[in-house]
């Protein structure tokens, strides 16, 4: 027996009330969005996540639309990506079989970086990280573009991996043991921790940048909620 992948904590932050990304007409609602639930996920929390914020990003994905008009999207960065997307064809059968990478993805996540985590067997896996992209980048499929789960995990690897080193890097940061992160080497809650999220993106040189970034206040209304709900 092992646990189970049952829910992303954490996503794209995005703003409470719009649920607008950082994106310019980007709108993101239910578990790629990150933040509603803090440290750890209650059961049955997620439908009316769904409910709520999926109806804001809709109604405000709507008002963008009406105000703006048609997001441009770059011709030559389409067809980039559609050239990517199509690059383990050209490897064909000779490039990395893509399942055996995510297989070994989530073993060294599962081992890693599992429920019980240390930093020194964390280090490890970005390490095991960086190895797999280099396979990730030679990954080959076969066939053509439909139906073709083998391609769809030719693609998603690279998705993967970048999410593993994001999960990694910010479990690595966070020095303390809170909702479903528990570090044997910080056994305890840090009060300070509590009150800090932890923001991951792109640097410009191109590298994951992880950032220690301080929660907005709780504006007043929700407080008297939590007061109320004690
Ligand atoms: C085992 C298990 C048990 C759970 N039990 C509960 C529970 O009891 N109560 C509860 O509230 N929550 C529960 N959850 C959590 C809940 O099911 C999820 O959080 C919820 O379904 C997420 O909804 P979503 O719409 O955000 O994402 P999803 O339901 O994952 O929907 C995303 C959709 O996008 C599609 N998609 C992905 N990529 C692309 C693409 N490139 N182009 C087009 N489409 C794409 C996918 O096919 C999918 O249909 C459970 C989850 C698991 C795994």
């Amino acid at each position: 027996m092992g646990p189970t992948t049952h829910y992303m904590m954490g996503g794209i932050r995005v703003d409470g009330d719009s649920q607008a990304s950082t994106i310019p007409g980007l709108f993101v609602a239910g578990e790629a969005a990150a933040g509603l639930h803090g440290a750890n996920r209650l059961g049955g929390n997620s439908l009316s996540d769904l409910l709520v914020f999926g109806r804001r990003a809709g109604r405000y994905a709507a008002a963008f639309a009406k105000a703006n008009g048609t997001v441009g999207v770059d011709e030559t960065e389409l067809q980039t990506a559609a050239k990517t997307a199509l690059l383990p064809f050209e490897r064909g059968a000779s490039g990395e079989n893509p399942y055996q990478v995510q297989y070994d993805l989530q073993d060294a996540m599962h081992n890693l970086v599992g429920i019980v985590r240390t930093e020194s067997e964390m280090r490890q896996a970005l390490e095991v990280i960086e190895q797999l992209r280099a396979r990730a980048e030679r990954v080959g499929a076969a066939g053509n573009c439909e139906y073709n789960n083998g391609w769809h995990t030719a693609i998603d690897v690279g998705n993967l991996l970048i999410v593993a080193e994001a999960i990694t890097r910010a479990a690595v940061l966070r020095k303390e043991s809170r909702g479903a992160q528990f570090r044997e080497d910080f056994p305890g809650k840090d009060a300070e921790w509590g009150k800090h999220n932890i923001v991951v993106k792109r640097g410009a040189d191109g590298e994951m940048q992880v950032e220690k970034r301080l929660l907005p206040p709780i504006p007043d209304e929700l407080k008297a909620v939590i007061e109320e709900m004690k």
